[in-house]
């Protein structure tokens, strides 16, 4: 089971309980087969720092 995770263009940000940013973002989850299975709410910050902890390095991007 590999599913993804698509960000909609223009959808609205909200403000995050863990990290006090507005960085929580509605996301789509797709399945294998392309196919929207739900909906769901990613903070990107969040995911960032995740990754960052992962790989040992700062994320440069900002927005
Ligand atoms: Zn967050």
């Amino acid at each position: 089971m590999n599913t993804r995770i698509a960000f909609k263009k223009h959808a609205p940000s909200l403000p995050c309980e863990r990290c006090g940013y507005e960085s929580l973002t509605v996301a789509a989850l797709i399945d294998e087969d392309g196919s929207v299975i739900g909906q769901t709410l990613v903070c990107t910050t969040c995911r960032e720092r995740r990754r960052a902890a992962a790989t040992g390095s700062v994320p440069v991007q900002r927005s």
